[in-house]
């Protein structure tokens, strides 16, 4: 075989082997006509080589933003840089549907694209390659990885039996609270409930009853608060609710609401019947507390105070003259 002959077999096998790449090529010329389209971005397109050859790429392939990729491109003919579009940023330059079995949840293929400057004899870059590389499969594991981490974190803060945040996270939003306070002085007030002889529930009619009761004042808290409120369940049968921008005096009407609402009403299971009553103490951040577990104390404290005079109560926590005062501050039943 001649120099010559070798030398056309290579470049022929060259051709070959780029049209049967598994990743898609295609030549631009300064105008964004389409010169080199290979077999890659035929089987993915739908359309042949000849049907795109000399034709703008932006006629052909709408779904392409025509003031970024002409920004882009722009820079790799005069800088003769690489430059790269990623997924994570724009998901596909080519709108392909995803044939992959594995990742079949994808609407469509992922691509990372190099656009590379190609030299003509001269040194100047007189056309760009787009080299196309199908990443769905990465694209679609790492994002399945994002959504069940996202997933185990809302877990992991929310209580199993009430859908409300558990103790640890509520508590890291009245930090937060706390700490918003501080800056800003905003009123908030904390409230904290209590069901009342909750053991004789559990003792007369077994623990899945007493289970159906926690679950049931959920509910109740859930229907009655803002949606910027901050629900926890801070113990067995004790709840805490963080009332943003709320000073005391519209705190204890929100209590008292929910407290007669649950006086009221009745828990079913099965073909038993029951009524239960909650105790409350709600407390408000004042200059005085200097670390949100004080605030927690006085709620608690004026909590506390509803237990030792009769239950069913809400009682506030005031602060009179420095002085610690649980001041109860009940309404008659
Ligand atoms: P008080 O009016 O003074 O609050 O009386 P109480 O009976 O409610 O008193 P206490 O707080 O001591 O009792 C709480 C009980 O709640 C004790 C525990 O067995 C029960 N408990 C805690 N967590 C759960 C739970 O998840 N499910 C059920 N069914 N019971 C629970
Ligand atoms: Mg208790
Ligand atoms: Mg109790």
């Amino acid at each position: 075989m001649t120099l010559e002959k070798s030398q056309l077999n290579e470049l022929h096998w060259l051709m070959e082997m780029l049209h049967n790449i598994d990743v898609g090529l295609v030549v631009l010329d300064k105008e964004f006509t389409i010169q080199i389209f290979n077999g890659f971005m035929e089987n993915h397109s739908g359309l042949l080589p000849r049907e795109v050859k000399g034709k703008l790429i932006f006629d052909m392939f709408k779904e392409i933003p025509q003031e970024w990729f002409t920004r882009k491109a722009e820079s790799v003919f005069l800088l003769k840089n690489k430059a790269f579009s990623i997924w994570e940023q724009r998901p596909y330059l080519f709108k392909f549907d995803s044939y992959r079995p594995v990742t079949g949840s994808a609407d469509f293929m992922y691509q990372n694209t190099t656009f590379i400057p190609l030299l003509n004899a001269a040194g100047e870059v007189s056309h760009l390659c787009l080299i196309v590389y199908d990443v769905t499969d990465t694209a679609v594991n790492k994002i399945s990885l994002k959504k069940a981490n996202e997933e185990l974190a809302i877990l992991s803060q929310t209580d199993g039996l009430t859908q409300l945040f558990n103790r640890t996270h509520w508590e890291s939003c009245l930090i937060s609270e706390y700490k918003r306070w501080t800056r800003s002085h905003h009123a908030s007030s904390l409230v904290m409930i209590d069901i009342d002889h909750f053991k004789a529930v559990n003792d007369t009619y077994g623990h899945m009853v007493g289970d159906e009761v926690i679950r049931h004042l959920s509910d109740l808290i859930r229907e009655h608060v803002r949606e910027t409120d901050i629900c926890g369940r801070y113990g067995g049968e004790e709840f805490s609710i963080l009332l943003a921008d709320t000073p005391l005096k519209k705190a204890f009407t929100f209590a008292e609401r929910l407290r007669k609402e649950v006086e009221k009403s009745t828990v079913t299971y099965n073909d038993i019947e029951l009524q239960y009553t909650i105790s409350i103490g709600v407390a408000e951040v004042d200059e005085s507390i200097k670390a949100h577990t004080s605030w927690i104390e006085n709620a608690d404290s004026a909590l506390y105070c509803s237990k030792e005079t009769g239950r069913n109560k809400t009682s506030l926590f005031q602060q009179k003259a420095n002085e610690k005062v649980e001041n109860e501050k009940s309404v008659e039943k």
